[in-house]
C-alpha cells in the first residue's frame, strides 16, 4: 500500500484496487473516509497507521458496500473512534435483518455469514437534507448522491478536495468493468450531474483516480451506462424472464459463472440495466404463460 498527499491535510492510501482518503487533523489524529475490504485491506491499513503513528479518531463512510465499510466496526472498536454515515445506510447496517432489506437476494443466514462484519453502530447519522458535518472539530461538506447505493454521500474536506466514493468510476476501470453495479441507475445519473456543482480543486474517485476537474469523466460515465443499457437491450429479442435474460447475457457476453456468489453479483449488475430500461420506457413488463417477462417496446 502506498500513501501520498493529495492537497493540504488531505491524503490518500492506494490499496491496489481502491483509494482510501483521510484527513490529518494533526501529526497523530486522522479521519478516514471509508475503510476498505476486511480481508484484503485490514492488515495493510493497520500497518500504515502503526508505521506513521496515526490514531483514527473518526470514520466518515461514503456508502454501505462491503469494499468501503469492511473495517468500520473493527476500527471503531480498536481506536474507539466515531463513525458517521448517511442516516438511511446507518440504519441498514445496524442489524443483520436491516442489512437483508438491502441485500435481499441473500438469506438471513447468508447475510450474517458473508456480511456480518458490516454491522456497525454509527454514532452520527447524516439526514438527507444535511450538508455539513463536524467530526472531531473538523467540518466536512456533504453532497448526497443516491443511486449507486440508496443513500451514497460524497465528502468535501476542508482542503476543497472532494471524495466521490463510487459515484463515478475512473477511466482505468471503465474498460474491464463489463457491467458496473448501480442500485438505481436513473438516480445515479442525476447524482452524477450534481457533481458538476461541486466546483472543488481536486476529486478522488474510489476506483480509482485523482482529478483536477471531472466534467469529461461525468460525461464518459453517462456514455458507459447508456452503452451498457443498449447492450442489455439488444439481448432481449423476444419476451423474456429475468433468468432468460441472465442466461442470454452469459452466453452472448461470454461471462462464465461457477459459483452462487458470482451468479448473484452478475444478477445485481444486470438488474441495474433491466430496471433502467424499464424506468426509461424502453422495456415493458408483461405476464405471459404465467411468468413475468420483459419485452422491448
Ligand atoms: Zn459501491
Amino acid at each position: 500500500m502506498e500513501l501520498w498527499k493529495v492537497k493540504g491535510n488531505t491524503f490518500c492510501i492506494d490499496t491496489g484496487i481502491s483509494y482510501i482518503p483521510f484527513y490529518m487533523i494533526n501529526e497523530r489524529d486522522i479521519i478516514l473516509l471509508d475503510t476498505g475490504w476486511a480481508q484484503a485491506d485490514r492488515v495493510g491499513l493497520e500497518g500504515i497507521f502503526e508505521e506513521n503513528g496515526y490514531q483514527v479518531v473518526g470514520i466518515l463512510c461514503s456508502h454501505a458496500h462491503v469494499d468501503h465499510m469492511g473495517n468500520c466496526q473493527y476500527f471503531k472498536e480498536k481506536y474507539q473512534c466515531v463513525v458517521a454515515m448517511s442516516e438511511l445506510e446507518a440504519l441498514l447496517c445496524s442489524s443483520p435483518v436491516n442489512l437483508k432489506v438491502y441485500y435481499s437476494s441473500q438469506t438471513l443466514a447468508q447475510v450474517k455469514k458473508n456480511l456480518g462484519h458490516m454491522i456497525c453502530k454509527a454514532d452520527i447519522r447524516i439526514p438527507k437534507d444535511q450538508e455539513k458535518i463536524q467530526i472531531a472539530g473538523v467540518e466536512f461538506r456533504i453532497l448526497h448522491t443516491p443511486g449507486h447505493s440508496p443513500a451514497h454521500i460524497c465528502v468535501v474536506t476542508p482542503d476543497d478536495v472532494a471524495y466521490l466514493g463510487d459515484t463515478l468510476v475512473s477511466r482505468d476501470v471503465m474498460e474491464p468493468a463489463k457491467l458496473p453495479y448501480e442500485y438505481i441507475l436513473k438516480e445515479a445519473l442525476k447524482s452524477n450531474d450534481k457533481l458538476l456543482e461541486l466546483g472543488c480543486s481536486k476529486y478522488i474517485v474510489a476506483h480509482k483516480g485523482v482529478y483536477d476537474e471531472i466534467k469529461g469523466l461525468v460525461s464518459e460515465n453517462r456514455k458507459l451506462h447508456e452503452r451498457n443499457a443498449e447492450r442489455v437491450l439488444s439481448l432481449i429479442d423476444h419476451s423474456m424472464t429475468r433468468e432468460e435474460i441472465m442466461k442470454t447475457a452469459m452466453e452472448k457476453l461470454k461471462i462464465s459463472i461457477r459459483s452462487v456468489s458470482r451468479y448473484l453479483t452478475l444478477e445485481r449488475m444486470l438488474n441495474t440495466y433491466v430496471e433502467y430500461l424499464h424506468d426509461t420506457g424502453r422495456l415493458d413488463l408483461i405476464m405471459e404463460d404465467g411468468f413475468l417477462k420483459y419485452r422491448v417496446k
